[in-house]
């Protein structure tokens, strides 16, 4: 069951210019002061309000550069006076956002790490009982949708009304080309569950490579997100953390340049309307189908040997005849027809023969 959440429209929290994309952009970290003036300059050049910076640097290894801590705040206060940007950073403790309040930063947001913690995310929540400023929640770095909106309603119970979501893919063990699976499936139910929910993307963590931020941005635009969250270094190649994903603000702003803004907006009904984002749906389901039928046939093909091994004939009737069936029974759920059901499992059940015919048939050594 889908618990409402009580939200103020993004258009009213002061922070962005419309029309979309809006963009948060800024150093994955703040190292040194220079560091974050510069970058915030260009940024600030290209029109970009919302800057980003981390403070506190959630680092798989010991040992790696873990962020500037208080001193980094002082930093983006000096960006926010000098050119008039809103500041913001992630926050994954109440020590956190007691630093962030007291340097007057203008919006948090929720780390993927920090999203997957029930008892941190409360603990967040709690500390910035009496502010209003905005709050993003990341997804959790598993593929668990419920924990992503479990960590909403904290915020919302807690009284938070201006929230937000940052999509930035999830972990896996999968041989992929992203840094993070985008899971785009899991962001389209999201959004379809809570259309008013403010929705960014974060092109940087799901490429890991600033090579994929076009591609990657250009897809969560045409699925309906509203926003990007990008980062920019003013000199990547030293970046002391995530140096190969992040870009200059003049490669930003090249990289902006070529993304298509089809036309919609955020309103619900516009948006389902949209014949581009509907078939970009379509896309990502269709790539999904795909892998779900190549996952089968590769476990068919180890039956085969299976069966091969153990001299046992390819076609169990039987067992067919009891998933033909409960597919069909199923089938029936989503809407589908029995026909459609069969036909579509007859062709799967054919190739599955067809390939453990293959193996059966094979002699060793071939
Ligand atoms: C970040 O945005 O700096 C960050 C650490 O991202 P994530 O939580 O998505 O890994
Ligand atoms: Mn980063």
């Amino acid at each position: 069951m889908d618990r409402k959440l009580e939200l103020v429209p993004v258009t009213e929290w002061g922070f962005f210019t419309l029309p979309r994309p809006m963009i948060i952009a800024g150093p994955c970290s703040a190292e040194t002061k220079e560091q974050v003036m510069e970058t915030a300059k260009g940024l600030s050049d290209l029109g970009i309000h919302v800057f980003r910076a981390g403070i506190w640097k959630p680092r798989t290894h010991p040992g790696c550069f873990e962020g500037m801590g208080t001193e980094g705040l002082r930093w983006l206060q000096q960006v926010k006076k000098e050119y008039g940007m809103k500041i913001s950073c992630e926050v994954a403790s109440e020590k956190h956002v007691y630093e962030c309040l007291k340097f007057g930063v203008d919006m948090v947001w929720i780390g993927a790490r920090t999203t997957a913690n029930p008892f941190l995310v409360q603990e967040i929540a709690d500390a910035l009982r009496d502010t209003d400023i905005p709050i993003l929640v990341k997804n959790p770095v598993n593929p668990d949708l419920d924990l992503w909106i479990g960590a909403l309603e904290r915020f919302n119970r807690a009284g938070h009304k201006k929230l937000g979501v940052i999509h930035r893919g999830f972990s896996t063990s999968q041989k992929i080309d992203y840094r993070n699976d985008p899971g785009w499936r899991i962001a389209i139910e999201l959004r379809t569950r809570y259309p008013e929910l403010p929705f960014f993307a974060d092109p940087s963590h799901m490429g890991g490579d600033r090579k994929y931020l076009l591609e990657l941005s250009q897809r969560a635009l045409d699925l309906g997100l509203d926003g990007l969250m990008i980062e920019s270094h003013c000199n990547p190649d030293v970046a002391l953390s995530d140096a190969k994903q992040q870009l200059t603000p003049a490669g930003l702003k090249d990289m902006l340049g070529k993304i298509v803004v089809r036309d919609n907006d955020t309103d619900s009904i516009e948006y389902k309307e949209n014949i581009d984002q509907l078939r970009a749906q379509i896309d990502v389901i269709d790539e999904n189908l795909l892998f779900a039928l190549g996952s089968r046939l590769s476990i068919s093909k180890k039956i085969g040997h299976y069966k091969k091994d153990h001299n046992i004939a390819i076609i169990q009737s039987t067992r067919w005849e009891s998933i033909l069936s409960r597919m069909t029974e199923k089938g029936a759920q989503y809407g589908l027809s029995p026909e459609f059901v069969s036909a579509v499992f007859n062709a799967i059940h054919e190739e599955s023969v067809r390939t453990q015919n293959e193996i059966l048939s094979s002699r060793e050594g071939d």
